[in-house]
C-alpha cells in the first residue's frame, strides 16, 4: 500500500514537472512546409538513429531476449558500470558489439528518414549521425546508414556519446537543425543552440520510455512514426 502511494505520489510528481502537450499548441510540420522554413545556404543537420533514421527494434528485441533486460533494454540507460558483475559487464559488452556490428541487418530504413536525408542532399546539406549507443571498438552502423541513405563512403562516421548527453557532439558539429525522437535529443538540442525537430517514434518500438511530443516548442514530423 506504502509502495502503491509512493508510486503514485512519483506519478504525480513526473507529471507536474513535464506535462503531456497540449494537443491544440503542438506545431506540426510536414515535409514541404519544413523544405520551405531552411535557410538558403547549406546547414549541418544531425539525426537520431534509433527510431529516428532506423526502426531497429529487432535488435534490441534479440538483445533483451538473449541477454535480459537488466543488461539489454532499449532507451534505458544501463551503463556498464552499473552491472555488479564481470558476467554480466562482459555480456553487456558482447550485446553492443554485436548490435553495432550485426544486428542492424535486421533494422528497417524508417520511410521519414528517407525523405529528410534526401531532402538535405538535393540542398548539399552536412548530415551527421549522434547515437547514445555505446561504442566498444568497431561497429558497422556507418556503412548501414551509409547504404540505406546513398550517402558517399567518406560521410562523417556516426558519433557515440556511450550514454552520455549530446549536447557536446552537437556543439563540435555546429548542428543548426537536429531530428530525434527522445525527449533527451531534443533537450541536448534546445542546450546546443540547433532547431529541435521531432521525428515520432513507430508504436511498434521496444523502446517504451515515455515521450512529450511537441511539449518542448519543437515542431512535430506529421506521419513520422510510419515505417
Ligand atoms: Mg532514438
Amino acid at each position: 500500500m506504502r509502495k502503491t502511494l509512493l508510486t503514485l505520489a512519483l506519478l504525480a510528481a513526473t507529471a507536474v514537472l513535464m506535462p503531456a502537450a497540449d494537443p491544440a499548441v503542438v506545431r506540426v510540420i510536414g515535409l514541404e512546409e519544413l523544405a520551405r522554413s531552411l535557410p538558403h545556404d547549406p546547414i549541418n543537420v544531425v539525426f537520431d538513429v534509433d527510431d529516428t533514421a532506423l526502426f531497429t527494434s529487432p535488435g534490441f528485441q534479440w538483445g533483451s531476449r538473449t541477454y535480459g533486460e537488466t543488461i539489454v533494454s532499449a532507451g534505458v540507460s544501463i551503463r556498464e558500470e552499473d552491472l555488479p558483475t564481470e558476467e554480466q559487464r562482459r555480456k553487456y559488452r558482447e550485446f553492443w558489439t554485436r548490435m553495432n556490428n550485426e544486428l542492424d541487418q535486421y533494422s528497417v530504413k524508417k520511410w521519414i528518414a528517407g525523405e529528410l536525408i534526401a531532402l538535405h542532399k538535393s540542398r548539399g546539406d552536412h548530415i551527421y549521425f549522434v547515437t547514445k549507443r555505446i561504442f566498444t571498438g568497431s561497429e558497422r552502423l556507418s556503412e548501414t546508414l551509409r547504404r540505406e541513405f546513398g550517402l558517399p563512403a567518406d560521410s562523417p562516421a556516426v558519433i557515440f556519446t556511450n550514454r552520455q548527453p549530446k549536447t557536446e557532439a552537437f556543439r563540435r558539429i555546429n548542428a543548426q537543425v537536429s531530428y530525434g525522437d527522445s525527449d533527451g535529443d531534443i533537450r541536448n538540442s534546445i542546450q546546443a543552440g540547433a532547431r529541435p525537430i521531432r521525428v515520432l517514434r513507430s508504436p511498434a518500438s521496444v523502446n517504451h520510455e515515455p515521450t512529450h511530443d511537441g511539449a518542448f516548442g519543437e515542431e512535430v514530423l506529421r506521419n513520422s512514426e510510419n515505417d
